[in-house]
């Protein structure tokens, strides 16, 4: 194991006040050998989890095809097949070490294969240590701070017939210039910051993802206005909390002025995930309000209604403090659909102060939500945290939060009939070409018939049917939208 860097939780929970983290720009430079390294052999990314796995599975993408490699939709036939992993719940790391037993088989028929893991279970230091340990299918292993390391990393295992596993838990650095793939040709993903330091109780994201470090806003225009040149139609800016943007620049600029002069290139539509209610401003809110581009559609995540739970998380702020934040969002942005994220069952959860959580919701009423039962995370301080909550009982809880969640969903889509919203189509349904699915401005998903519509047209919809989770309507394209 000693040739193998793995990652270490006292290096992932350093954060250092002065610290910045490095630009590098175009770390990927390729050798005459390893540009041609993938001729010939075809490859497969499994990307689980956030938008910025997503993001991250697009640079992933772009490197190997710079080395020659192919894309290939079928996994039993890639020579190289990377699976680019979530660690945020238990569950996203069944479906991972699920899916590395069923590749076994596919390495038995083909001694070839290369398999590789990267994202947030490389970065847990317990977790990448079982794997590379119990799973010596694992040719590859490397992390969120050293994607760029993939073509040497690769050359290594190809050359010498060794495993490469090298993890490194660090603060971190940004990256310009890396090579991308893009998973659509009308709407993307465009990172303004990485990691965190919130550190809230239950959450793996600052020790898999390091310390929060904005991009230059420049460099997040220069990369929207391209975008928008190409064609792009929608954008979303994503970072684990994107309010804080800035806050780790001396620039003196914040995410409201990043809203603003992103809106100002004219992309038609503008959205952002995730938010922290902590870090909400009031101009954050007024330049929402404000751009016609900026979509209305916000997700606020909660978590818990029950201040005292809020204070374990370490979620900084209180259920009143949320509330009136919620208040201001829906009394200035005309139309919003707000979102939000809750956990049921956080350690010796009351039941009373579960109610706190069921008297948001019946207040918020909320568009849409994730919901999810408390899942320790090794390294996070509320995985050891007493907790005698059986497991019966929070399941319990969850079928009541959902059931309640999916009524005011429900609710607000059939509010939705009859109107006519304008719908960007993402796409279309294998079995029917007519029929096409998209979202509205309030990330509201439509399924509808249309003769003429095209995948990232955006077209006007009536909608004929609100559904707990989603809209079905007809294309109208030559009637106006009830938004303009
Ligand atoms: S703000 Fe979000 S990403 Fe950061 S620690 Fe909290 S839950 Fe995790």
């Amino acid at each position: 194991m000693s040739e193998f860097l793995l990652p270490n939780e006292k290096d992932a929970r350093v954060r250092s006040r002065n610290y910045r983290g490095e630009i590098i720009r175009d770390a990927v430079r390729l050798t005459e050998s390893q540009k041609i390294l993938g001729n010939g052999l075809s490859y497969c990314v499994n990307t689980y989890g956030c938008q910025a796995n997503v993001r991250d599975g697009e640079v992933i993408c772009g490197i190997l095809e710079e080395m020659g490699f192919t894309a290939t939709e079928e996994m039993s036939m890639a020579d190289l097949i990377i699976l680019n992993t979530c660690a945020i719940r238990e569950n996203a790391e069944n479906k991972v070490v699920g899916e590395l037993g069923y590749l076994q088989s596919y390495k038995r028929r083909n001694p070839n294969l290369i398999v590789g893991m990267c994202g947030c279970m490389a970065q847990e230091p317990q977790m990448a240590r079982k794997i590379v340990e119990k799973y010596p299918i694992v040719d590859l292993m490397f992390g969120t701070h050293n994607i760029y390391r993939l073509p040497a990393l690769l050359e290594n295992i190809m050359k010498n017939d060794v495993r490469s596993i090298e993890v490194l838990s660090r603060q971190g650095n940004i990256y310009e210039g890396l090579p991308t793939i893009r998973s659509s040709r009308h709407k993307a993903f465009v990172n303004i910051m990485d990691g965190c330091d919130k550190f809230c109780t239950y959450c793996i994201v600052p020790y898999t993802r390091g310390q929060q470090r904005s991009r230059l806003m420049q460099d997040v225009l220069d990369e929207c206005r391209q975008l928008t040149e190409n064609g792009y139609r929608e954008i979303t800016l994503i970072g684990q909390n994107v309010n804080a943007y800035g806050k780790d620049l001396d620039e003196g600029y914040d995410f409201a002025d990043l809203l603003n002069r992103v809106a100002d290139i004219g992309t038609e539509r503008i959205r952002f995930t995730t938010s922290h209610p902590w870090d909400f401003t009031d101009a954050m809110v007024d330049a929402i309000a404000q751009r016609e581009n900026i979509m209305p559609f916000i997700h606020l995540p909660l978590q818990s209604g029950n201040d005292e739970i809020l204070k374990k998380m370490g979620r900084r702020y209180t259920r009143e403090q949320y509330l009136e934040l919620y208040d201001k969002i829906v009394s200035r942005v005309k139309d919003v659909a707000v979102s939000t994220d809750i956990i049921v069952g956080f350690p010796n959860e009351t039941h009373e102060q579960f109610i706190d959580t069921l008297k948001v919701v019946d207040y918020c009423r909320y568009d849409n939500a994730y919901s999810f039962i408390f899942s320790p995370r090794e390294s996070t301080p509320a995985a050891r945290m007493e907790d005698r909550v059986p497991i019966e009982e929070k399941k319990e809880r969850l079928a009541l939060l959902n059931q309640k969640l999916g009524e005011y969903s429900k609710m607000h889509n059939k509010q939705c009939e009859g109107k006519v919203f304008d719908v960007l189509i993402d796409g279309v349904s294998k079995t029917d070409s007519t029929v096409m699915c998209g979202y509205t401005r309030q990330q509201k998903l439509v399924n509808f018939r249309s003769e003429k519509g095209r995948v990232g047209d955006i077209i006007n919809v009536r909608i004929t049917e609100g559904m707990k989770n989603s809209l079905n309507g007809v294309d109208v394209s030559d009637e106006r939208a009830d938004n303009e």
